[in-house]
């Protein structure tokens, strides 16, 4: 089974990515596809079936019969570590691949895919695999009756992943849902399928059962994501996207009660203090709103400094900014790529519209970028604004871009309050030398992960998901484990 993705060089063939469902490539039902583009330069770089409910139905019958009949949820802990650890392998061997096709697919840099996020893609699939195999049952002898907790797998998982880390974030889903026993239905985001298609060939030469991972290729709503979300012989549902799909996600799930955990968007604040050691603040928050062409969910998009060192952090800040390397991101001197479509790309810049509409002074960047081959991609600069304030829409919506609103505050209690006054809450950022301040920051602010003086770091035992719209529930560790089994008390009689 091959896509017909050559292994580095993408310019000889377009790979045509096929569903995956009971182990093998299939066409859509309706015989329909779409294209995949490269947003460097907007051609076309790969054909995609096109799923409609019927695939999505096809896909959870298979997920349903590998659970209810296959070998996958039979197995021991050990022996899906042990395949997990040879998907692991498989993705390590074709590193370079996968970073090549992630790239032209998303736009991301060769140098993040390649280093960054394919290891952490390896890396979700070891950790899981040990973590599960790791895991303890507690037993609790009281008197005459022993009572002890089983961790079952719960079922069939859907997993739904955006564009933005395609590879990564979907195996943050599917690693721990396979490693706990579960059968998979996943359905990558339409702008970027092709990483998730040659995982699915990589994992069945790996040695995973047939049924266990399905993958199905298309668009949300009714096509082929429909069931995926409404089908009642789906038992968790776990989806990273926007906070407005989220929210139709759950509706459509809370029919049949479904369990879903939801991972959405943010508009978090990074906050600089004027005690804060500028030589880590200032880079440290050029990575935290510019990296991923601000096209990452916890991304410093409202940047509050405190008053008095605002013209030297902002002088710095906006150099760096302009320091970063906009261009093809398979270009190794290249720092910030394109981003993802022409429709994504009008909605970034239509916020800067709206900020200038606001009263915002755009210091830096504000326009498409349209120098040389640029002209034909989906390129934007690093765009840093003054002169917002936090009620403005600029800074109260997700942008989803290298778009910063830098604002200025006076005392601890107002950043407080400022970081806290927006309806998302994933993540929060802090530049501070004060020990006691930093502790209490972290402890009042509304927000599924607080960064000290340092962005982006993870520990994947840790709980990761976000307050407010940013989310519902929390994946990592036992917080995965807790999602996706269904955790059972045993009592017996001993005596
Ligand atoms: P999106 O919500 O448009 O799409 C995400 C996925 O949901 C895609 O696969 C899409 O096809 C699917 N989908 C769309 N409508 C659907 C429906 N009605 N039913 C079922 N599936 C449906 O999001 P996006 O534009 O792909 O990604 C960007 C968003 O994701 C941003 O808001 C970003 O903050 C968020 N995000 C959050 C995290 C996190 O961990 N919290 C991580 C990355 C991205």
């Amino acid at each position: 089974m091959t896509l017909g993705i050559p292994t580095t060089d993408m310019s000889h063939a377009l790979p045509c990515a096929r569903h995956l469902i009971d182990g093998r490539a299939v066409e859509s039902a309706n015989g329909e596809t779409f294209e995949t583009r490269d947003p460097h330069d907007n051609s076309v770089i790969g054909t995609v079936v096109r799923g409609s409910a019927a695939d999505g139905e096809r896909a959870i019958k298979s997920a349903r019969r590998a659970f209810d009949e296959g070998p996958w949820p039979r197995m021991t802990p050990r022996e899906r570590r042990k395949i997990l650890h040879d998907i692991a392998d498989a993705v390590d061997a074709h590193r370079d691949e996968l970073a090549m096709l992630e790239t032209v697919d998303s736009g991301k840099i060769t140098r993040q895919a390649l280093h960054g996020e394919m290891p952490r893609v390896a890396q979700n699939l070891r950790f899981f695999a040990d973590y599960a195999a790791m895991t303890p049952s507690e037993a609790y002898p009281d008197g005459a009756v022993l009572g002890y907790t089983l961790y079952p797998p719960a079922g069939v998982v859907t997993a739904i992943s955006p564009w933005n880390a395609p590879l990564m974030l979907a195996t943050w889903k599917v690693a721990p849902a396979l490693a706990f026993g579960n059968t998979v239905v996943l359905k990558p985001a339409p702008q970027t399928p092709l990483t998730a298609a040659r995982f699915g060939e990589l994992a069945l030469a790996a040695g995973l059962p047939e049924g266990v991972l399905n993958i199905v290729h298309g668009f949300g709503g009714d096509e082929v994501a429909g069931p995926l979300v409404s089908d009642p012989r789906v038992d968790r549902i776990t989806f990273t996207g926007s906070s407005a799909t989220g929210a139709r996600i759950m509706a459509a799930a809370a029919e049949q009660l479904t369990p879903v955990s939801a991972e959405l968007g943010g508009k978090s604040a990074n906050v600089v203090f004027d005690d804060a050691d500028l030589d880590i603040a200032v880079p440290e928050s050029v990575k935290a709103i510019f990296a991923g062409s601000g096209q990452v969910c916890f991304a410093g998009s409202r940047l509050f400094v405190q008053r008095g060192i605002l013209p030297e952090f902002l002088a710095r800040f906006t150099a760096q900014a302009e320091d970063i390397v906009v261009g093809d991101p398979k270009n190794p001197s290249t720092s910030m790529g394109p981003l993802i479509e022409q429709r994504h790309l009008d909605k970034v810049h239509g916020y800067v519209e709206l900020a200038r509409r606001e009263g915002g002074t755009v210091v830096t960047g504000g326009s498409r970028v349209t120098t040389g081959e640029m002209a034909r991609g989906f390129y934007y600069p690093p765009t840093v604004i003054t002169g917002l304030t936090n009620e403005s829409r600029t800074a109260q919506e997700e942008i989803f871009g290298p778009v910063v609103a830098v604002i200025p505050f006076d005392t601890e209690q107002e950043a407080l309050r400022l970081a806290n006054s927006s309806p998302y809450g994933l993540a929060g950022i802090l530049f501070t030398t004060h020990l006691d301040r930093a502790h209490r920051m972290a402890a009042a602010w509304q927000a599924g992960t607080v960064w000290v003086n340092c962005f982006f770091e993870r520990d994947l035992r840790m709980p990761f998901g976000g307050q407010g719209i940013s989310g519902v529930g929390r994946e990592g560790g036992q917080y995965s484990r807790d999602f996706f089994t269904e955790p059972r008390a045993v009592m017996v009689r001993t005596h």
